[in-house]
């Protein structure tokens, strides 16, 4: 046997866990599931951290070659941050199978509704200020892994646990100026967009998390489905918002009434460009017209009814061209941008 029985252990916990993860993780996966008596120990938490070091040359007490066999771990962030990966880790030499296995066990990446929940959180309860345990976090995960935006690739071991989603909330410390310390130096593109976008708005920051939450308790239906894969990853409000904005643009007998009314008056255009979509395309564009919600998504109550003069009619270039400025751009302003 090459290594010890821990070292065996810590091995197979991380590539449960996709290859890297927190010392936390690799406790409790290897807590629930190990080939080592673990209650005989009276600290067997501390062997199992003795034992990275003393395989990992990102540590002083590292006594082996670096890159050679016995150098298994590599520390992220840096040591004290406690999250560990296996260093040799290959994808390259495994087979497909075997390949397909590993990604599924790497959780998705962060999307924009599941950063807009945790920097709301963030300016709540500043990260410096509490740990994993808290019940806030314990809280958002909850929320976090009940989102219905990943789908099966989520790895049901850790997908957003407690201690993700306070490691997750750590990640914005770095952009924060009130923050005195160093933070964790990686992190996605995304994170860098949602702190910028929202950081001196912390209000419509909470409005919007609350609207998500709000959606996914009240129309768990509608919010599962996706309408557009693209639309919905640009929709600066995140999935969860885009898919209710688009349901109430769609369904409601409100939008029928809209459209019905417009046909009647032989009007049925679009109100900002004056498309037609009849005129352009004859009998395949008869009767069709998109329908903009003009009430922000982040103003989403549970009980709010779509009213007649919320909704505007538009054509498709017109309508993706509303949804791309925050604060949405009103009717007037798009028609007179267009005579410019
Ligand atoms: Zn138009
Ligand atoms: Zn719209």
């Amino acid at each position: 046997m090459l290594y010890n029985i821990w070292v065996d252990e810590i091995k197979k916990a991380l590539d449960k866990l996709g290859g890297r993860a927190s010392l936390e993780d690799i406790y409790n996966t290897m807590e629930r599931n190990s080939g080592i008596n673990l209650s005989k120990y009276t600290d067997w938490r501390s062997q199992v951290r003795k034992n990275i070091y003393l395989h990992s040359s990102d540590t002083d007490i590292f006594k082996y070659t670096t890159g050679g066999k016995m150098d298994l771990f590599h520390s992220i962030d840096g040591k004290g941050k406690g999250i560990w990966a296996l260093r040799f880790f290959e994808r390259d030499t495994l087979d497909d199978d075997s390949q397909e296995a590993i990604a599924k066990k790497r959780n998705p990446s962060w999307k924009r509704d599941e950063l807009i929940l945790a920097l709301n959180l963030y300016f709540s309860h500043n990260p410096s200020k509490i740990n994993n345990k808290h019940v806030e976090v314990v809280k958002l995960s909850k929320i976090l892994n009940s989102l219905p935006i990943h789908g099966d690739q989520a790895n049901p071991d850790n997908f957003r646990n407690p201690n993700g989603v306070y490691m997750k909330m750590c990640n914005f410390l770095r952009f924060d100026p009130n923050y005195k310390g160093k933070g964790l130096e990686r992190g996605s593109k995304l994170e860098k967009e949602v702190w910028d976008e929202f950081y001196k708005e912390k209000n419509k920051l909470h409005n919007i998390a609350q609207s998500i939450i709000l959606g996914i308790t009240y129309e768990k239906e509608q919010v599962s489905q996706t309408i557009n894969r693209d639309e919905e990853e640009e929709f600066p409000e995140g999935k969860i918002l885009y898919r209710l904005h688009r349901q109430r643009e769609r369904n409601s007998s409100v939008v029928k009434k809209k459209k019905r009314l417009a046909m009647e008056k032989n009007n049925l255009k679009c109100e900002i460009c004056t498309f037609d979509f009849f005129k352009k395309y004859g009998e395949l564009g008869y009767g069709f017209i998109e329908c903009h919600h003009a009430k922000p998504i982040s103003d989403y109550k549970e009980d709010t009814k779509t009213k007649l003069e919320d909704l505007v009619l538009v054509c498709s270039n017109c309508h993706r061209m509303l949804h791309r400025k925050r604060p949405w751009l009103s009717k007037e302003q798009l028609r007179q941008l267009i005579k410019q």
